[in-house]
């Protein structure tokens, strides 16, 4: 219940909408009773031959005797018996009132009612069947009432996890996957919404309908009725017990879920090089065993609720019996006690024992239906836990409480002594950091290349300046002021960054390059465009810059991607560019143009070039080469101060000459034709 807790503050706007759904559950509820208790006057026509107007004046005599013998006992009574006294006219007041009810019932509702037994028994089956209609609607109501009440209340769920998302840093997100995130965002949140549908509808409905046949049924026979109250305990710890099994198994069976989304997404995401390397049948493996471990997680859940229901109509029936095994004694020993214990204030008949059984029995059904959907409700708990979980996350990269401001940066970037660790590494002492006290300091204007082996901490270095993580050691200055002391937005409004992914969105080329600046004009946009090249290809697409270019940009080539990736680098204007590859997957004619844009866009801005390709290209637009080795930062210099004083340096030159023609990410190199991996995000 807990979990649902977390809900309550996404649903308590739209509350006047539950109150007025359980006004509807609490007309369900006394419907129901209210019909069982037809029982009664069936039994009464159809076995005892009475009609209704029989009945009244039976009670009307019976309840005349009552009046008189009670007045005779009071008078009897000494002043002095006080309790004695109080009880006794208690009791005759509640005789008379029933006496007035029953009179005006014979006076302004008997005439009404047929006096013939078969069209009284119509008359009821009538009743019933009406009871029954307005029964509907209300559940009806009641579930439209509580549909919305879901919807609303899940569409804000979803919008608040999806801003916390957000805004939870690069690392913690890269390492949740996502797959994960989407699994919690779909699959989770659906399993929730059935869970809150329940807990709105059935779940305030039928204990409401079982109260109101408690209720009934302790009104016919209350101490008959408390002996069937013993089962309760016994019922709530059985349910204590599968409650924690199915919450714990639900959690796998998510969990196995997120991985069946990781298995479809790598499969899906990496389509070209599963074809290439003929490997459906591995990813089909894969599927097929992550299918089966689902499988068997959900069978276990599975289990527990094909178990519940029965369990409970097996309890529900040891209670019923309990209470109706001494009740037929007193109606065929027409007694009221057993061993000397009162049971009954008068003895039974069989009419009186059959409405005790329907009441009794009419609650098994609510408790029934309520074991059905537990399992649900459990699922619906880990669901909403695991959604929690991540709205819950706390980013490891924040706002300052108090962002100094940052002019447009003019003077220098300082990486002062930092050393960082993935947080997934840091258990692992065995693992160096990724860097290590690296000290460089750029100057403004400066066009720096990084460069390195694989893996020598290029990537994680520049990914400090837009802080994706901060630095466990050290700090990076922009003009002399810690990057974590500046707001998030004011920093990265300054960062254009260009990467050798894929990072374009479903929309036209327009949308694609506005996403740089949202506000800018549609010049702007066309000039950004023209500096880019993008102008240079658009005039071949049949709609221009209206043209929707696929999800990722697919129906763009690869130097086409990169050109409208970097228009919308361009139109954001950045004091600091970071290419990480920018140019490392395309055609050599497409590599021309690009450097051709990229020297241009470089100038004026303070700029990192990462790359483990040296070509005199790279070179001829760098200012300054900084060598990683690592993650240490090993020398910086020319191209030549390198050549002649760093060894790393010359051992990666020669390496590069060595490999000849073939790129990194050349299309024989990885299996791609080349045309996808070059991209750029701003
Ligand atoms: P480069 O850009 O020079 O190829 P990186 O900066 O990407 O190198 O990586 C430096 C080190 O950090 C490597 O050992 C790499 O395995 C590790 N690393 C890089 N990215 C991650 C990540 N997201 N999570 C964990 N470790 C990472």
């Amino acid at each position: 219940m807990n979990s649902f807790l977390r809900i309550l503050p996404f649903i308590w706007p739209y509350r006047r909408k539950i109150l007025l759904s359980t006004f509807f559950a609490l007309v369900v509820a006394f419907l129901w009773g209210a019909n069982l208790s037809v029982a009664f006057p069936i039994v009464k026509v159809l076995l005892q031959g009475e009609t209704i107007s029989d009945y009244v004046d039976q009670q009307i005599a019976l309840c005349q005797e009552e009046i008189q013998q009670r007045t005779r006992a009071l008078e009897r009574l000494p002043e002095s018996r006080l309790k004695r006294r109080a009880r006794e006219q208690h009791d005759l007041a509640a005789a008379s009132r029933k006496l007035i009810l029953l009179t005006w019932l014979k006076s302004h509702v008997l005439p009404w009612v047929p006096r013939d037994k078969f069209d009284t028994f119509a008359l009821l089956l009538g009743l019933l069947v009406l009871a029954t209609a307005i029964k509907g609607v209300c559940i009806f109501v009641q579930d439209v009432l509580v549909g919305s009440v879901v919807e609303l209340g899940v569409m804000s769920i979803r919008k608040e996890c999806f801003r916390r998302a957000l805004n939870l840093d690069y690392q913690t997100l890269q390492l949740a996957g996502t797959a994960d995130l989407m699994s919690r965002f779909t699959n989770d949140i659906t399993v929730m919404r059935a869970g809150l549908t329940l807990l709105g509808g059935k779940v305030v409905r039928e204990p409401l309908k079982a109260l109101a046949c408690v209720g009934f049924a302790l009104w016919v026979n209350w101490r008959l009725t408390l002996m069937s109250a013993l089962f309760v305990p016994i019922m709530a710890a059985v349910f204590y017990r599968y409650g924690r099994i199915l919450k714990q198994a639900s959690h796998r069976m998510m969990e196995s879920m997120s991985r069946i989304y990781k298995s479809l997404e790598e499969t899906f995401d990496a389509l070209k090089i599963v074809i290439a390397f003929d490997a459906a049948r591995r990813h089909r493996q894969r599927f097929h065993r992550e299918n089966k471990e689902y499988y068997h997680k959900a069978m276990k859940v599975v289990q527990i609720d094909a178990l519940t229901s029965p369990t409970t109509e097996l309890l529900g029936m040891l209670a019923v019996s309990v209470a109706i095994l001494p009740s037929a004694y007193l109606v065929l020993r027409g007694t009221d006690s057993i061993w000397g214990i009162q049971l009954s204030d008068g003895p039974m008949d069989i009419a009186e024992l059959s409405v005790l059984y329907a009441f009794l029995a009419g609650i098994i059904d609510p408790v029934r239906k309520l074991s059905s959907v537990y399992a649900k409700l459990k699922r619906a708990a880990a669901a909403t836990d695991r959604i929690f979980e991540l709205c819950d996350r706390q980013p490891l990269v924040s706002d300052p409480e108090d962002p100094v401001p940052l002019p447009r940066h003019s003077e220098s970037i300082e990486f002062r002594r930092v050393s960082f660790t993935y947080a997934q590494h840091r258990q692992h002492a065995h693992r160096p950091p990724a860097l290590e006290d690296v000290q460089l300091t750029v100057r403004a204007g400066e066009v720096l290349a990084v460069v390195g082996d694989n893996g020598s901490g290029k990537t994680t270095l520049v990914n400090l300046l837009p802080r994706y993580y901060d630095p466990d050691h050290g700090a990076v200055m922009i003009d002399g002021v810690d990057i974590r002391d500046v707001a998030l937005s004011d920093l990265r409004a300054q960062i254009g960054v260009v990467t050798q992914e894929t990072l374009l969105f479903d929309d036209t080329i327009f949308e694609n390059i506005r996403y740089g600046r949202p506000d800018a004009t549609p010049d702007e946009v066309y000039a950004a465009a023209e500096k880019a090249h993008v102008t240079a290809f658009i005039d071949r697409l049949p709609e221009g810059f209206q043209t929707v270019i696929g999800p990722k940009g697919q129906r763009l080539s690869g130097g086409q991607r990169q050109r409208v990736a970097l228009a919308r680098a361009i139109l954001r204007d950045p004091a600091i560019l970071i290419l990480d590859e920018a140019t490392s997957a395309v055609d050599a004619q497409s590599e021309a143009e690009i450097q051709q844009v990229l020297k241009e866009f470089v100038r004026g801005r303070t700029a990192f070039v990462i790359t483990h390709w040296i070509t005199p290209r790279v070179l001829d637009f760098v200012t300054r080469i900084a060598v990683m080795d690592k993650g240490r930062l090993v020398a910086t210099g020319s191209h030549e101060e390198l050549m002649r004083s760093c060894p790393a340096y010359v051992n990666l030159y020669h390496a590069q000459q060595q490999r000849g023609p073939t790129r990194p990410a050349d299309p024989v190199a990885d299996g791609t034709d080349g045309q996808d991996t070059a991209a750029a995000a701003s």
